[in-house]
């Protein structure tokens, strides 16, 4: 029996130019983003510059982390305590979490087989909010065209949680290029890695000075170069508050080079998406996610679905990889574990169930596809959840308590 050793949680190195970077920065002793010699250019506007130029923004700003970046869009943006945000009720925890830093409200929009949010129900729930914050969970991007067609009709701002599809798009449109702001993460899991950090991209003036003043840049926009002109943010730099939250140029140096290498990366991932997508094909009982050809995703994970598949055979499943090396995790699990949530288990936004996205839900298998496996690493994972999903499909349900070893 053929059992996998990688790790699913080990990311390559930061690579050697950006290693450099870094220690020219910590050599400089000159961290701070604001602590600059005259006429020199920061990391961290540097860094901006080039993510704006990449994804064709007007404006970009680096902060602290992906998370920080939701929440300071949603106070660009206008959002006051009390107010509603639709969201994805298929997303990770910082998403409501962000909306709820603010005293607002999430209300949750359910989730499709294609794992992306369902366009009939944010249709029936568009009157009651000003705001959506669409998560791009796990790299599945919707049909765009549509969705800015209904939150337009409706007056409703988008604001795009990007920290799963750096690099990705829809119909030849990078994603953050849709809404309003687009929201990115540089967290260790995402697709450039600086331990924490976020950027901000918009294309709207008055929406990124506010950012900018939001983050903590004082009275110091103007060392900004991917910032909007001095005169955007003269009815704006005394009524701001200044919510803490900068990126900083060590972090910035570690990014460049890797923004640079994004694309290769990218490539890289789909390669071992793909692998696995063709290991899997036509297992009885396992549900691929089907992804549109106007989808130009960029699979960092890997998702499947059990659909309608009892609880204990899930766990089965789960805990047969698990005794052979493959690390799964399961979003149907009823109390959180690990980075995995439910909407309910988000106590602090009560919402009605939803019972068509609950089956979803409960039938998501989910796992990292980091790019330090091999094409033949991924071929030998799909060939071990293939075995164990067909085991436990065909029925074979004494086999499993025999070979819990990993619960
Ligand atoms: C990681 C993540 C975030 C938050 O990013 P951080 O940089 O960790 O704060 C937001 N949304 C999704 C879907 C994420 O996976």
């Amino acid at each position: 029996m053929e059992n996998f050793t990688g790790s699913f949680t080990q990311q390559e190195p930061i690579p050697e130019a950006a290693i450099a970077a870094a220690l020219r920065v910590m050599q400089s002793g000159r961290l701070h983003r604001y602590n600059t010699a005259p006429g020199e250019l920061a990391e961290a506007a540097a860094l901006e510059e080039e993510f704006a130029a990449l994804t064709g923004a007007r404006y970009c700003l680096a902060v602290a982390s992906g998370g920080y970046a939701l929440a300071c869009a949603l106070r660009a943006v206008g959002v006051r305590p009390g107010d509603r945000v639709l969201t994805n009720a298929f997303t990770l925890a910082p998403v409501p979490g962000a909306i709820a830093s603010l005293g607002a409200v999430p209300v949750f929009v359910g989730v499709t087989e294609g794992l992306v949010i369902d366009l009939e129900d944010l249709a029936a729930k568009l009157d009651q909010a000003r705001v959506l914050m669409l998560s791009h969970m796990r790299g599945h991007v919707c049909d765009m065209d549509r969705l800015m067609a209904l939150c337009d009709a409706a007056g409703v701002i988008v604001i795009e949680d990007c920290a799963h599809t750096m690099g990705a798009g829809w119909a030849g449109r990078p994603t953050g290029r849709w809404g309003t702001v687009g929201c990115f993460s540089t967290q260790t899991y995402k697709h450039m890695n600086s331990g924490e950090g976020g950027l901000l991209i918009s294309d709207d003036p008055q929406i990124m000075a506010r950012a900018v003043l939001l983050s903590g840049s004082y009275m110091l926009y103007d060392r900004h170069r991917a910032a909007p002109p001095p005169e955007a943010f003269a009815d704006l730099r005394l009524v701001t508050p200044n919510i803490s939250g900068r990126m900083d140029n060590l972090r910035a140096a570690i990014l460049r080079p890797q923004l640079a290498d994004l694309a290769r990366q990218c490539a890289r991932w789909n390669d071992r998406y793909r692998v696995v997508e063709r290991g899997l094909a036509a297992t009885p009982g396992l549900t691929l996610i089907e992804r549109p050809a106007a989808e130009d995703f960029v699979a960092s994970s890997f998702q499947f679905l059990l659909l309608d598949w009892n609880a204990d055979a899930i766990r089965a499943v789960l805990a047969r990889c698990a005794a052979r090396g493959v690390e799964l995790k399961w979003f149907g699990a009823p109390d959180p574990v690990a980075f995995t949530s439910r909407y309910e288990n988000w106590r602090y936004a009560p919402s009605a169930p939803m019972p068509a996205t609950d089956r979803i839900l409960h039938g998501i298998v989910d796992m990292r596809l980091p790019l330090t496996f091999s094409l033949e690493d991924c071929a030998l994972i799909a060939r071990i959840i293939r075995a164990e999903v067909s085991a436990v499909f065909q029925g074979d349900l004494s086999a499993p308590a025999t070979t819990t070893r990993a619960d």
